[in-house]
Parts: C-alpha cells; structure tokens; sequence
C-alpha cells in the first residue's frame, strides 16, 4: 500500500512547492528574543515572532520556572482530574481570572485545545454558533466539533452579524464568536458594537485574545479593557504562548458555570495532559509582573507607534493596527516574497503572506513589533525596508 500512498505524497508535496506554499523552517540556536542567532551563526532582528512583551526570554520568569522544576518536578504525567492537578495550576487559574476581571478559569495544553473544546460541551444541535468570518482555525475546528447550527458573518461586519443574528432567532441559545485581534490586519474586533447586537438579539459572546492579551488595551488586558467592557463577556479564551511568556499553555476564562461544565465535559482538558508545573509557576510570576508594572506594555505601544510612523512616513502603506502587528501592504504576491527575502538578506525576520491566506491582490509583509526591540531595532529594521523598497520600486 504504502508505495502507491507515497507516490501520491510526493505528489501533492510537489504541488504544494511549486505553488511556493511550501513552508521551510528557520532554526535558532539563541532563546527567542528581539534579536536572535541562527543555526548558521548569523544573528537576525526577529519582526515574526508572537513574543509581544519580549517574555519568551524574560529572567523572572526562568527564574520562577527553575524555582518551580526544583519544587514540583518536571511533568504532571497525568490529566487534571485524576491526578494532574497541582497548587501552581490552581493559582495560575485564580491569576488569569483577576487579570481578564472574570469568575474561573480552566487551563488547556494550548490555546488550540482551548478552543477545540469548549463550543460542543456547552452546545447542542438546538444552538447557534455566529462566527467571524476571520476566526482562527482552532476555533473553525472547534465549532466543526459541536453540532449547533453554524452562521458565518463577514469579518468585522456589524450589518452581517445582525442579520445572522435575526436568522439564528430560530435556535435556543445564541454564542457570537470573535477573535480580539485578527492575525493579519491587526485590527480589533468592534466588540463594543458586537455586546450591543449580542443584547438586541438575547446572544452571548467569546472572544479569543490570543493576539490581544498582554498587547490591548491601556495595561494589557486585552480587547475587554479596550472597550470597557471587562467582565461583561461570558468566555475568553487566550494562550500563555505569545505574548504571556511564550511557552505553551491556553485557558478559558469566563462565567462560572460556564467553566465548571467545561472542567465535567470539554475533551480536551479531560483526555490530554496538564501543563508543565515550571510553566504554570512561571504563568503565575507573568500575571504578578503584569500587575505590579505597566512597563512592557508601555513600552510595546511605544514602539508600535513609533514604528508604523516612521514606516508611513518612509512612505510605506499600513494598514491601520490597533495591536502590535503592522500590515506593510505591496499588494502583489511575488513582491511580498521577494521584498521579505531580501528584508531577510539584511537581517530582518519578516514573512509576506498572500492568498490565500490574505485575500487575493492584497499581499503584505506581516511585522510583528515587540517590546523586546529596541529604538535601534526599530531604526535598523525600517532602514532595511526603506533600503529594499527603493531597489524593489515599492518606494519611489
Ligand atoms: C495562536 C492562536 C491560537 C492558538 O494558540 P496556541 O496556544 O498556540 O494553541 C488560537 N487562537 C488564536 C486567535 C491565535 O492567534
């Protein structure tokens, strides 16, 4: 069998370099940080990377998790409820729930997990799932695995939104699903605008702050403090692996009830391993950190602004971000290829995205600033776009 099955692999696998979607990965040798090392010795300014807060390297938190490896061991080698629980994972739950101003929290090994598991559980084929258009694909997957009626709005769409809504009146209870922060615009979802519709028309809402925790809002408390709407939501889900430390782990945060049928029910949680106790220890230091400084998310906005400035007034063309992902729009695919190769020729980490993962004609370069970069980052990384923009007749 498996000689015909391989024929076929190598087959698609071929289709999918030719069509230059193969993904090649890139080894670091250094921790992740806004400056790194390669395999090859070379160092790189790393504009991809999720770390936001630059935490993925940040001395408190190795602190907390060597603390933690010496005092609780290495793995849980169990699932939470039989015996994979520790004082760390309870803690870590409280912390996230003070951070997001909601009732309880359950932990997952990933914010994937979070959301593959937390829409069949609390929902039945007499339910309505309106999802963005946008979303991310765990929470596509996620609602794939329940058996509500599925209504899909225009990204961002209000007036498409209210319609699903109207139509979704047929079914018993109502759950809107947003991402905070879409991935590739960088925009915030108008969730003030979303709670409204949600009221109008008796429907609940999850927002998944995976792009927005540590980055939105005044102190980093994601898209809620962003629109005041703290603990007005009825579930969050969000990852400890980008802007919270970068390591692994996700959560789901929200209404008590809601939580504790996720922790009887969500599969995901009930079937696969706790998270590593250094990584909940370390967790927990990230929240404390967060709430005793607003230094790293002071220092992210800073440096987002200083940077999308810098780029328009280069006389590059941004799309208009309200996170720390900054869109350099070229529109055209191969550009976007060529233009981040030669970015990385200079040193700069960047990766162009087109369709289909933007929609077609609207290829960009995706630059992911961090409080990690300093000024001289920043300044060194807008001087290579300005460099390769005018030998790629992007800048005039
Ligand atoms: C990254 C991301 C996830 C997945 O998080 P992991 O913890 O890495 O599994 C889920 N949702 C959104 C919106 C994301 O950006």
């Amino acid at each position: 069998m498996y000689q015909k099955f391989q024929a076929f692999l190598q087959n698609e696998l071929n289709d999918i370099k030719e069509a230059g979607l193969y993904k090649n990965e890139r080894i670091i040798v250094s921790p992740q940080s806004g400056e790194i090392t390669l395999k090859n010795g070379q160092k790189a300014l790393n504009f991809c990377a999720n770390n936001y807060l630059g935490l993925a390297n940040n001395p408190q938190l190795i602190a907390a998790a060597k603390e933690a490896l010496d005092t609780h061991g290495y793995g849980m080698a169990s699932v939470r409820f039989i015996c994979g629980c520790s004082d760390l994972h309870k803690e870590l739950e409280k912390k996230i729930a003070e951070f997001f101003g909601t009732e309880d929290t359950i932990l997952y090994a990933a914010c994937f997990d979070a959301n593959g598991g937390v829409f069949e559980p609390l929902l039945t084929d007499q339910d309505a799932i309106i999802s963005d258009a946008l979303n991310h694909a765990s929470i596509i997957d996620g609602v794939r695995l329940c058996k509500a009626v599925r209504y899909r709005y225009a990204n961002a769409d209000m007036a498409d939104l209210e319609e699903q809504l109207k139509k979704a009146q047929a079914q018993r209870f109502r759950l809107i699903v947003t991402d905070g922060v879409f991935s590739m615009d960088g925009n915030v979802a108008p969730l003030d605008k979303i709670v409204e519709l949600a009221n109008k028309y008796d429907a609940m809402v999850m927002v998944d702050e995976s792009h927005s925790a540590g980055v939105v809002g005044k102190t980093g408390r994601g898209v809620t403090e962003h629109y005041n709407l703290r603990g007005k939501v009825e579930i969050l889900t969000g990852t400890l692996g980008k802007a919270f430390g970068g390591a692994i782990g996700g959560f789901t945060t929200g209404k008590k009830e809601i939580i504790d049928m996720l922790r009887q029910r969500s599969r995901p949680y009930l079937f696969s391993n706790s998270i590593p106790p250094m990584v909940a220890a370390a967790g927990c230091k990230m929240v404390e950190m967060m709430s005793s400084t607003n230094e790293l998310q002071d220092r992210l906005h800073e440096n987002t602004a200083y940077f999308v400035e810098k780029m328009k007034a280069a006389g590059f063309d941004i799309k208009p971000t309200q996170s720390a992902i900054c869109a350099v729009m070229l529109y055209d695919a191969k550009l976007s290829q060529d233009m981040a190769a030669k970015l990385q020729e200079e040193g700069i980490f960047v990766t162009g995205f087109y369709y289909p993962v933007v929609p077609k004609g609207q290829a960009r370069i995706r630059v992911q600033v961090s409080a990690a970069h300093t000024r001289e980052n920043l300044d060194k990384c807008i001087a290579a776009f300005t460099k390769v923009g005018k030998e790629l007749g992007v800048l005039k």
